[in-house]
């Protein structure tokens, strides 16, 4: 075993987590461990005590009631979280906590959940609930694959970047093509599926940023990506 460990905090499971987003953290422990790295998964759950060094956060998806449940302990770490995010601590955030990464979610039953802002954009609870496989391109990780179910819509500030553009599917919204939105080492998402199973180039930014802010250095393993390629061209290829 390796003694470089690499610290994975996983926000909110009992109330975060569907669509397979807990898979998320099984894939990356796995890919941290191929890359020659000890991975140390810690829950995190409302008013537990917030791990004092974590090396990557993963957070998921989650019904508007889960947003409610944990709203106010999300703001109670905001501050941490914002000072981790600017320090260049790699996050993935799927869905509803996307959608509390921005700067607010009004839902369709009239409430309005406060954002933590770190990304500059908004979510209004629609009509229509936006549903299906999903193909993206986007400029630093490739092709991206996966699966949406959302009745948000998120719209973008002007400067805030997208993580990608949709080929198959609706993301962000159904106007504007774009999907997700990045800042500093923030990915936020609307891919479930679980993501980094499929998408092998995001789990490897996240070790990569995560092992370069902790140690200094990534050095790469070679990963025999083959029966992931397999999967990829099967699952890009499903109808919508
Ligand atoms: N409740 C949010 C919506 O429907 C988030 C859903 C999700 O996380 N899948 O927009």
């Amino acid at each position: 075993m390796s003694n470089k460990t690499l610290t994975i905090v996983q926000l909110y499971p009992q109330d975060m987590n569907i669509y397979g987003d807990w898979g998320n953290t099984l894939a990356l422990a796995r890919r941290a461990k191929a890359h020659g790295y000890t991975p140390e998964i810690i829950d995190y759950n409302p008013s537990d005590t917030f791990p004092e060094n974590p090396d990557i956060i993963l957070g998921g998806g989650g019904q508007d009631s889960g947003q409610s449940i944990i709203q106010e302990d999300l703001h109670a770490i905001a501050p941490k979280l914002k000072e981790l995010a600017e320090n260049g601590t790699p996050m993935l955030v799927i869905c509803g906590l996307y959608q509390l990464f921005g700067q607010e979610f009004r839902t369709n039953q009239g409430e309005t959940l406060q954002g933590i802002g770190i990304f500059d954009a908004i979510t209004v609870g629609g009509e229509e609930r936006l549903i299906g496989n999903i193909v993206e391109e986007s400029e630093e990780f490739g092709t991206l694959i996966g699966y949406e179910n959302h009745s948000g819509i998120t719209t973008l500030s002007d400067g805030t970047r997208p993580l990608a553009t949709v080929t198959k599917g609706e993301g962000n919204n159904t106007t504007d093509s774009t999907e997700g939105a990045r800042k500093y080492n923030v990915i936020g998402t609307y891919l479930h599926g679980s993501l980094l199973p499929k998408n092998p180039a995001v789990a490897d930014f996240l070790i990569a940023e995560a092992a370069k802010k902790k140690y200094g250095e990534f050095i790469p393993q070679t990963i025999d990506d083959t029966t992931i390629d397999r999967a990829r061209e099967s699952a890009m290829n499903r109808p919508r």
